[in-house]
This record gives structure tokens, C-alpha cells and sequence, in this order.
């Protein structure tokens, strides 16, 4: 796998490409495991695309009783294993992302494998192959650096806790990291925080 896949949220234009793309796949039966956020709805009309974010140190498989989710050599952590499965929603509760779902008609936990069928061979993921803006690039490191003003980081905090990630979003060079800030009042996902960064 010779390929990373970067989010760069400031270029979603909320056309839904990548998750009809996502939908097609024939290895989740028509379920689309990116996520089209709409932020600040009230305020504007962005969009922001959310996919698994591929931890180094996954929350949602330290918490999974069953064993069921794995990471693998290449850093990718693969949707939950259907015959391991219990169901029990603790990787939903535990991702600091938002990132899986349970499927109450599978019983199952479902999310984004990196279209591991397509990257373990070298292909882009659906997701990217679609994408008309370029929120949602693959490529390698070098080639987003030298294209983009906003610049990949992959280094995420919640509070006291730094989480690493094999994905990053694309934000202004000058922050080392992406500090995810937490309101009683306002919930906001990663990628709008990544957005308010760059606009900022
Ligand atoms: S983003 Fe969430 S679902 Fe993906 S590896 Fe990290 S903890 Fe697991
Ligand atoms: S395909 Fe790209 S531009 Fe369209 S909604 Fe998805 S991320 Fe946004």
C-alpha cells in the first residue's frame, strides 16, 4: 500500500459523489460507510465527508470484548469480523471519531476498511476515485505536500488524551497537531473543527 488518503474539508462541495461511490460497494450491501456531515447547518451549507480515521492505537478494538476488530500490518483496522460480533455498540461509544455504526438488521458494527479490497493492491478507495473537489485525496505524502497550501497532519487532541491516526486532514501548516475541543452547548465533529482552522 503505497497510498494515504487525506480529507480536506474546506474543498467539500457536498455533492454526495463519495458516498453514493461507497454505497456501491458490494461488500457492505448498499450501506455507504462515509459519513456527508452538515456543519453549522444553521449558519451555512457546508459539508464535511468522515471516514475511519485508521488509529494507531484503536479505541473501538481495546474495547470490543469479542476480539472482533483487528488491525492489520499496513496500520488499516478492519469493520468488525461478522462472526465475532456480538453487537454490543462499545466501539460505537469508545471511537473518539463517531465513526462506527450499528446495524441492528445485521446486529453487526459496521465502518469504513479503507476499501481494503481496492488499497491492499494499490487502487484508490472509492471514495477518492469520485471525489470532483479533491476533499478527499489519495495519494502519497509528498505528492498532497507539494500541491496543497494547507499542509496533512495526523496528530489529533481530545483533551488530555493524543491520538495518532493513519488518515489526516488537510489543515494550515502552522498547527503540529489538530486540538478537538469539547462544549457543553455546541457538538462539532472533527472536520468542522478541522474547517474552522482553516478558515480562521
Ligand atoms: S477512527 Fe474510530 S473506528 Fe476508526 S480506528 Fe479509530 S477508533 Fe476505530
Ligand atoms: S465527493 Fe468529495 S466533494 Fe462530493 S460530497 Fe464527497 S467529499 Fe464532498
Amino acid at each position: 500500500m503505497t497510498g494515504e488518503l487525506f480529507i480536506d474539508p474546506q474543498r467539500c462541495i457536498g455533492c454526495r459523489a463519495c458516498v453514493e461511490a461507497c454505497s456501491e460497494c458490494s461488500g457492505h450491501g448498499g450501506t455507504s460507510m462515509i459519513h456527508l456531515d452538515d456543519l453549522a447547518r444553521t449558519a451555512t451549507v457546508q459539508t464535511a465527508p468522515t471516514v475511519c480515521m485508521h488509529c494507531d492505537e484503536p479505541a473501538c478494538a481495546a474495547v470490543c470484548p469479542a476480539d472482533a476488530i483487528s488491525k492489520g500490518p499496513d496500520g488499516v483496522v478492519h469493520t468488525a469480523m461478522t462472526e465475532r460480533c456480538i453487537g454490543c455498540s462499545n466501539c460505537v461509544l469508545a471511537c473518539p471519531f463517531g465513526v462506527p455504526k450499528y446495524d441492528a438488521r445485521l446486529d453487526l458494527m459496521m465502518k469504513c476498511d479503507l476499501c481494503y479490497d481496492r488499497t491492499s493492491v494499490d487502487l484508490k478507495p472509492m471514495c477518492a476515485t469520485v471525489c470532483p473537489s479533491g476533499a478527499l485525496f489519495y495519494g502519497t505524502r509528498a505528492e498532497v505536500e507539494d500541491r496543497r497550501q494547507a499542509q496533512p497532519r495526523n496528530v489529533f487532541q481530545f483533551g488530555d488524551e493524543v491520538v495518532r491516526t493513519k488518515i489526516s486532514y488537510m489543515v494550515p501548516a502552522h498547527h503540529e497537531q489538530i486540538r478537538v475541543t469539547e462544549s457543553a452547548e455546541v457538538v462539532r465533529s472533527v472536520a468542522e473543527q478541522c474547517l474552522e482552522e482553516a478558515i480562521v
